[in-house]
């Protein structure tokens, strides 16, 4: 619902840096055309505005570049008035570590840009009654045709950068080692289950795209035999389509993987749906024919242990840990080489 959204909201506004002082919302039958929240709420938020010193507004659905004009109008002149795509967009902007990365970001922010530019002008032309419609029309082509340029100029350099990766990755097949890949929704604990086997400093925090790039590490298990473990970026349900297309590169390695190591942080309210959510773009990415291992971490913040791992001995296919205590993680390591083992079989089973 609404609030688990905002809930979301504010948590990818941490990530951001920034300091929540509150969250508000209204329901109406349409949005108002002007600034989509009625004056009411505008004054109210205006008050708050003025109460706290806020320096950002964020709306969690899109904004029309009007409509994001006249709240900075009314809200005063150094308000930020920003929705969901533009934060996700800053994050991902701060995250961005390698070359791939950062021109990933920049094609989504390009792409991002080039609806908003038409709507911008067309704004215009209808605040001016029409009157400029051709110089507007002309303008809207040049800034087009600038943007689309650059945005060809990037997909081609990035296209680049990914057949490097590709030619890497290939080098890494070829060695004997299964690759197993953490997928789950974002802030399931990914990061901290990568840390806690392998000791590698990957970026562990309470915040949203904590890891953005692929990080891949070695594990030695105690029988002697080893997988490469790699996290990937964190899924978010309401995350905008145009980003979801400008990511898949760094989801792609979860399709060469041998096992996908599902984290779903079970303590949280919405376990269910965000395990739906992980489902959804696993089908889209095209692998669901990859094993899957299913783990339920945060098991010590769980109300009640117990019936969890109860429920989970009575399923059968889940592994019950804490990532952070270390807890189940020897049943983890015992699963996923039992895991391995099947995927084994069943490539030699398809070697004449
Ligand atoms: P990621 O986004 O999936 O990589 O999630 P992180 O590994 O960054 O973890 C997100 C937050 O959850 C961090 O504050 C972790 O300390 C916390 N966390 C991760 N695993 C556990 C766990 O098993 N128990 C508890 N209580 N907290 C955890």
């Amino acid at each position: 619902g609404i609030e688990a959204s905002l809930r979301e909201l504010k948590q990818l506004a941490d990530t951001a840096g920034l300091l929540v002082v509150g969250s508000t919302y209204q329901k109406l039958s349409n949005p108002n055309p002007r600034t989509y929240i009625g004056s009411g709420k505008v004054a109210e938020i205006k008050s708050a505005i003025q109460a706290f010193g806020v320096e950002t507004v964020i709306f969690d659905d899109e904004l029309s570049p009007g409509q994001l004009r006249n709240l900075e109008k009314v809200f005063g002149g150094d308000v930020r008035v920003c929705d969901r795509t533009a934060l996700i967009l800053d994050i991902f902007n701060q995250r961005a570590a390698t070359r791939e990365a950062a021109l990933q970001v920049s094609l989504a922010q390009m792409e991002y840009q080039l609806p908003r530019l038409t709507r911008m002008w067309t704004h215009l032309e209808r605040q001016a009654g029409g009157k400029v419609k051709g110089m507007g029309e002309k303008q809207i082509e040049v800034d087009k045709r600038i943007l689309r340029t650059q945005i060809g100029v990037l997909k081609k350099e990035l296209e680049s950068v990914r057949k490097h990766r590709k030619q890497y990755r290939t080098r890494r097949v070829s060695v004997p080692v299964p690759v197993v890949s953490l997928v789950g929704y974002t802030n399931a604990g990914k990061s901290t289950l990568l840390n806690q086997l392998t000791g590698a400093e990957v970026l562990a925090e309470d915040r949203l795209f904590a890891t953005l790039d692929p990080t891949t590490r070695r594990v030695q298990m105690k029988n002697g035999k080893e997988f490469l473990l790699t996290d990937t970026v964190g899924f978010i349900q309401k995350l905008p389509t145009t980003l979801v297309a400008a990511f898949r590169a760094t989801l792609e390695e979860i399709s060469e993987s041998s096992l996908l190591v599902h984290v779903v942080d079970i303590s949280h309210p919405l376990a269910e749906q965000q395990i739906e959510a992980v489902e959804k773009v696993l089908t889209e990415l095209d692998a669901t024919s990859i094993p899957k291992l299913l783990v339920w971490n945060k098991v010590d913040k769980a109300e009640d242990p117990e019936k969890l791992t109860l429920e989970a001995e009575r399923r059968g296919d889940v592994i019950c840990i804490s990532a952070l205590t270390g807890e189940g993680l020897g049943d983890f390591c015992n699963a996923v080489q039992e895991k391995l083992k099947d995927t084994m079989v069943w490539i030699e089973a398809l070697i004449p």
